[in-house]
């Protein structure tokens, strides 16, 4: 989890029972005191229904371009 942090990467988790999205932000799981979990290896359970959820890591939210990137055709 801290190789992420550095490289402000945030971890995505979704639930495809729930159709639910939750992002952890791996600098705040670290600084809440959570264990530096290897987060392939780590599963992470939904809190609704309790299946694990698929994971996705994404890029800084500074780091995309900005909405100009693209435009209407
Ligand atoms: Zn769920």
């Amino acid at each position: 989890m801290s190789d992420l942090a550095k490289c402000k990467m945030r971890l995505g988790l979704h639930c495809r029972e729930c159709n639910r999205w939750v992002e952890i932000l791996p600098q705040e799981w670290l600084d809440a005191g959570k264990p530096d979990v290897n987060y392939i290896e780590q599963k992470f359970k939904c809190s609704g229904c309790g299946r694990a959820a698929s994971k996705q890591v994404r890029p800084p939210s500074d780091g995309l371009e900005n909405a100009n990137a693209y435009q209407g055709m």
